[in-house]
């Protein structure tokens, strides 16, 4: 059974929103700290063209973690499988998502993979372009097509805050260029990614990113494979093993969607052949991951039966 109506979303919602008050909002930065800790939304996108939302669905958030994903298609459409997989790992870590220990003990010393800080930096440097703007541009062409939305854009104000505080991130990228993983400058890299992280959204430009995944990298309403089919089942699989940070088997063994998450609380789901989900909910559970957010996805899962598994 498919959801009929934003009733039946927003009845969950209401059910989830106490969570809230369990978890944190990311203050690393102050334009993440702002965010209202309460705030909890939803849209669910279907191949056919409709969709329904709920919450607090008007509230815009920065993609973080979840450009991961999109960046990890890019990359692999400019450079080829083999390319991109000689240079980043296909395995989860277990480890947080900015870790840099496994760098170290890793041999070859290449990222464990893309879903990861590190494997995520690799694979932003793949993107092809002649400098940073000419490689955002392509990246934000790329999302434009995804989500049908070419109002979406890269929010300045989180983007210089995140390259003012990312130290780890650039130790992350020297540790990569000393190993010949990347060759870039480092600045420019942190400067791409900090972008693309930054980039801004709705819960339903997420969901329409969710289905174009879910419909095998066929964007519905042009009839377009954005993404190639190979590519978006890689994507999907890594959404699924490392998707949800060191929390991803037990979200899988709960919610059996592929998924990926971010710091400011967003959650992208791609139900294979049925959907997309986005959800907003910016107070975090102690690996990052949206606290309310996650359940929310708990229930929806067992209401339509859309776990995978
Ligand atoms: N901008 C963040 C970082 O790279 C994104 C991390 C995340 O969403 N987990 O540290």
């Amino acid at each position: 059974m498919n959801c009929q109506s934003s009733e039946e979303l927003q009845a969950l919602v209401n059910e989830c929103r106490d969570y809230a008050k369990q978890g944190k909002v990311a203050d690393y930065i102050p334009a993440l700290k702002k965010a209202k800790q309460n705030d909890l939304s939803i849209s669910i996108f279907y191949p056919d063209g409709y969709g329904f939302s709920a919450g607090d669905c008007q509230q815009s958030m920065t993609l973080q973690s979840i450009s991961k994903v999109i960046s990890l298609a890019l990359a692999i459409m400019d450079r080829g499988v083999d390319y991109v997989f000689e240079r980043v790992g296909q395995e989860p870590t277990g480890d947080p998502f900015n870790s840099v220990a496994k760098l170290e003990t890793n041999k070859p010393s290449k990222p464990l993979n893309p879903m990861i800080n590190a494997g995520a930096l690799a694979v932003t440097h793949m993107i092809k372009g002649a400098n940073v703007q000419e490689r955002l541009h392509r990246l934000m062409t790329f999302i434009h097509a995804i989500t049908g939305n070419d109002q979406i854009k890269v929010n300045e104000e989180v983007a210089d805050s995140e390259f003012k505080t990312a130290d780890l991130n650039r130790s992350l990228c020297y540790f990569l260029r000393q190993h010949n993983v990347i060759e870039e400058n480092v600045e420019d890299l942190i400067d791409l990614y900090t972008k693309q992280c930054a980039i801004e959204v709705t819960c339903l430009d997420l969901a329409k990113i969710g289905c174009v995944l879910a419909m095998d990298g066929v964007e519905m309403s042009t009839g377009k494979q954005v993404i190639p089919h190979e590519i978006a089942r890689i994507c999907k699989t890594f959404m699924v093993t490392c998707g949800m940070y060191n929390a991803s088997g037990e979200f899988a063994i709960k919610v059996g969607i592929p998924a990926k998450s971010g710091v400011s609380g967003g959650i992208l789901g791609a139900v294979p052949g049925k959907c997309g989900i986005g959800i907003y909910g910016p107070s975090l559970d102690e690996k990052g991951n949206s606290i309310a957010g996650v359940k929310l996805l708990e229930k929806l899962s067992k209401k339509y039966s859309l776990s995978m598994f």
